[in-house]
């Protein structure tokens, strides 16, 4: 080794000591900030929290260490451009003669390089567990669907042709849910169908399923490119059930239609922040009215977001709090009964690692939409929309769906009018 590639390999171990010690907390993301010093954050249970401060020259040397470790990115790290790579933990960190590798529970690291107005460099690396989906141990029950939301999900796995989203933002849990219903679903068949999935990498492995990546694409224009190739290529390959990571582009959207007009059931993700926002967020793409209108197509419209559980040793009545305005919102929206049954985080405990929280659960909206509700929605009409879902076909929106499991303790108020807006008025679409 010269004195320079020692230099690189210790920062390497750095790198990989950082990624060590997130992993150890179950960290989502890394955030790294490179300005006159360096701080790096962890996003854990959805929280930024500080971890480090370091030097900038030691922030500098990192991020080119993080960028030669991956496995696919370009060349050569440009500090001016907005690059992006990923980190299999199947195989060693590049340039380290195998000696250095990801820790065993880390699937993948997803690498974003951004250059940052008067700072220099700013980094982020999405963490993905191998242990979050221990080959289909868990399922959707254990994420924290309810009985009603676990049935629907049932009616829909059970319907052989047509399409169906579940949305929401960036770290929602829509990809895990789909992961886990994807599996479910190869159960419930006996592993008789062929379910083809196009994924942006495969983040969870779904066993019983031809999982196709999409590869050699570095910047948006080819990613759609490959996305699109694999898209088809999946379509000529006989399946009987497609999932495709996420509908990202026209293009993408085009072939999933395709696909579930030729008589193929089609799963996706995509982002939107409510699920009759779904069919908003496909008319905005470009897809065609006539077909976002037609119930044999649109099946199921799913919308998640993960919120986190409050601790049952520690969490405080909300009588506790009586004199803050959440406390008369919540009178009255929910009476009496809403006050003798909400909790709040507490301040910590042992039996929590005095968080007042103990890991996240997902709550689902789940849209089974009918014509009339399909052409009020692409009509632009989303409040008669959603009042007709509502009284007509049974519809609960994603507030009542929280507020079932705040009132059973496991959600904190705050937490639900943080996502969902406030308790005493009409929920936001
Ligand atoms: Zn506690």
């Amino acid at each position: 080794m010269t004195a320079q590639e020692s230099v690189d390999y210790q920062m390497q171990i750095d790198f990989l000591s950082v990624i060590n010690r997130a992993a150890a907390k179950k960290v989502s993301d890394i955030h790294v900030i490179v300005a006159d010093s360096t701080l790096i954050m962890f996003r854990v249970n959805g929280m930024m929290e500080r971890e480090l401060e370091y030097s900038q020259e030691w922030g500098e040397a990192f991020v080119r260490a993080a960028f030669a470790s991956a496995d696919i990115s370009d060349a050569n790290y440009a500090q001016n451009e907005f690059q992006g790579a990923q980190k299999l933990g199947s195989t060693p960190l590049r340039g380290t003669d195998g000696k250095l590798t990801l820790p065993h529970n880390v699937l993948a690291i997803r690498l974003q390089f951004n250059p940052v107005a008067f700072g220099s460099q700013y980094l982020v690396m999405r963490l993905l567990y191998a242990d979050d989906n221990p080959n289909g141990n868990g399922d959707l029950k254990s994420l924290g669907l309810g009985e009603r939301e676990l049935n629907l999900f049932y009616r829909l796995r059970a319907t052989a042709v047509g399409l169906n989203i579940v949305a929401g933002p960036t770290g929602s849990g829509k990809s895990t849910t789909l992961q886990r219903n994807m599996i479910k679903l190869i159960q419930e068949r006996n592993g008789e169908i062929n379910v083809i999935t196009v994924e942006d990498p495969p983040e969870y492995p779904i066993p019983g399923a031809r999982q196709m990546p999409v590869t050699n694409a570095n910047t948006e224009e080819e990613k759609d490119e490959e996305f699109t190739k694999a898209l088809s290529a999946a379509l000529r390959s006989d399946p009987d059930v497609m999932m495709v990571g996420e509908i990202r582009s026209l293009s993408a959207a085009d072939l999933v239609f395709k696909g579930a007009l030729s008589g193929h059931s089609v799963w996706s993700t995509l982002h939107a922040n409510s699920a009759p926002a779904i069919i908003t967020r496909l008319r905005d793409m470009g897809v065609q009215p006539y077909m976002l209108s037609d119930p044999e197509i649109m099946k199921g419209l799913i919308s998640q977001r993960l919120f986190r559980k409050i601790c049952p040793y520690c969490r405080i009545s909300v009588k506790e709090r009586m004199s803050d305005p959440s406390f008369q919102r919540l009178k009255t929206a929910l009476g009496d009964y809403g006050i003798e049954n909400t909790y709040l985080r507490g301040p910590g405990c042992k039996y929590c690692n005095h968080r007042g929280v103990i890991g996240r659960m997902s709550v689902p909206e789940i849209i089974v939409p009918d014509a009339h509700f399909l052409q009020l929605m692409v009509k632009g009409d989303t409040k008669s929309a959603i009042d007709y879902w509502v009284s007509e076909l049974d519809g609960r929106p994603l507030r009542e769906a929280a507020i079932e499991r705040m009132l059973k303790g496991y959600i904190d108020m705050d937490e639900i009018e943080r996502w969902c807006g406030l308790l005493d008025q009409r929920p936001i679409y």
